[in-house]
């Protein structure tokens, strides 16, 4: 799918060229449709996803086929409210850059700088308004703000929000907006008070998820095996062989990762494919298409390349690493019980990984089953490296651990050949 099938105006599709982008992303191909047809939205997509371009180009679009007079004062026809100054900072930027050649005026408000300029650039007339909850609150009791014009909402990271205690803040400007609108509500996870307050705003709303949207389903039987780094890769050949598995998605943290395991299943006789940012296009739809086929069992994949997997009936997600970011967890395993499908999630986590997984089960507000297997029982002398601290348990920058555990089958320490013997 192109930018030009989406049916954006020439002015958009020259600001998208600019950015150098030539393929909208997956939350882009899916929302911007729903959203020109005038339909509420609910989002599943997190940062990253390019959601921002995402709610912005239809935006853009839908106010360029319906331009107001020059002539009268410009209306508030859009108010996009974000959880913080730096969510607002880049989205009121990437209004900018999506519609500098379009006529439209957009601000940015919000609190902990000086209020006077922001007065003066509402009284100047706005066209889209990018705010926090605190500051646009304290704008509308000085009469500087009106939002009775309002065509569009949206609530951009709406479960942060939350998180940060928004939600009376909400209901207020909410109840200050006309009935007659359209509404967009982004969150990257889906708790039952995300749901409440979808169900408040949104009238029928599209549903688009580029990432799952359920926290934890619960149809999905999640729990943890703990093992050795060195053993994964022949705990998960085990444990496919064992259950007889026959077609599951596997998480690992890096591109490198991927290949690796990919290659050990290849070489334990059990067909596998690799999915991640470094392959072609075409390489990873044949690889999707021959997992989905059945043709291949196993397809190991990184979660930005695992981001547009679409399978009803998936039965297993392994994580074969927990990722970094607690949030990626809950994606991660959304790829399963879907479409009313029972479905099973399991982690395989070794010492290094304890502090994500705390992350991940703070996140999730649930305790793992946790397990070992037999023949695979973790060493206990084996101590955890410090890891940083970080969202979900981990930073970001934990490269140095997001090595592969995967090891060909020749390679493994002796230990484990030991132990495997002894199993067998
Ligand atoms: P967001 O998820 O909105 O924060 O966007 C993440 C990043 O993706 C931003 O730096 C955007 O500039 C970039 N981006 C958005 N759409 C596209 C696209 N279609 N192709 C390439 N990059 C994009």
């Amino acid at each position: 799918m192109s930018f030009k099938e989406l049916q954006l105006c020439t002015p958009l599709l020259k600001a998208i060229a600019d950015e150098g982008y030539t393929t909208p992303t997956p939350v882009q191909a899916q929302a911007i449709p729903h959203i020109l047809a005038g339909r509420d939205m609910l989002a599943g997509a997190q940062t990253g996803t390019g959601k921002t371009a995402g709610f912005t180009l239809p935006m853009l679009e839908l106010f360029s086929r319906e331009q107001k007079p020059q002539s009268k004062k410009r209306n508030i026809r859009a108010l996009i409210l974000t959880p913080t100054r730096e969510l607002a900072a880049q989205v009121g930027e990437s209004v900018k850059t999506y519609g500098k050649y379009l006529p439209f005026k957009s601000t940015i408000i919000f609190g902990g700088v000086g209020i006077n300029p922001q007065i003066n650039a509402l009284n100047n007339g706005v066209d889209i308004l990018i705010a926090t909850p605190g500051r646009l609150l304290d704008l509308i009791n000085q009469k500087v703000v009106n939002l009775s014009h309002v065509e569009m909402f949206v609530l951009d990271e709406a479960d942060r929000m939350l998180d940060m205690g928004f939600i009376r803040d909400i209901k207020k400007v909410i109840a200050l907006l006309p009935a007659k609108r359209q509404n967009l509500l982004f969150s990257a996870t889906y708790s039952d008070e995300i749901k409440k307050l979808c169900e408040s705003i949104l009238k029928n709303p599209a549903i688009v998820e580029v990432a799952r949207r359920n926290t934890s389903s619960e149809l999905v039987k999640q729990s943890v095996i703990f093992v050795d780094c060195k053993r994964k890769s022949s705990l998960l050949g085990h444990l496919i062989e064992k259950n007889r598995w026959e077609q599951v998605l596997v998480f690992t943290r890096t591109k490198h990762g991927a290949n690796k395991l990919s290659e050990y299943l290849i070489k334990m006789n059990i067909s596998s494919a690799a999915i991640h940012g470094n392959k072609s296009q075409g390489a990873r739809t044949k690889a999707l298409g021959d997992f989905k086929e059945n043709k291949v069992k196993i397809l190991v994949a990184t979660d930005i390349a695992a981001r547009g997997i679409d399978i009803d009936s998936l039965p297993h997600v392994i994580n074969f690493e927990l990722p970094n970011i607690a949030e990626d967890y809950v994606h991660r395993i959304g790829r399963t019980g879907r479409a009313g499908n029972d479905g099973e999630a399991i982690s395989l986590v070794c010492v290094d990984e304890f502090e994500y997984l705390k992350g991940i089960e703070k996140l999730i507000k649930k305790t793992l089953d946790k397990n070992t297997i037999e023949g695979y029982e973790p060493d206990p002398s084996i101590k955890a490296e410090p890891i940083q601290q970080g969202r979900g348990g981990g930073g970001r920058n934990n490269n140095h651990r997001s090595k592969s555990n995967a090891q060909t089958p020749k390679k493994r320490d002796s230990s484990t050949h030991n132990r495997d013997k002894n199993r067998r």
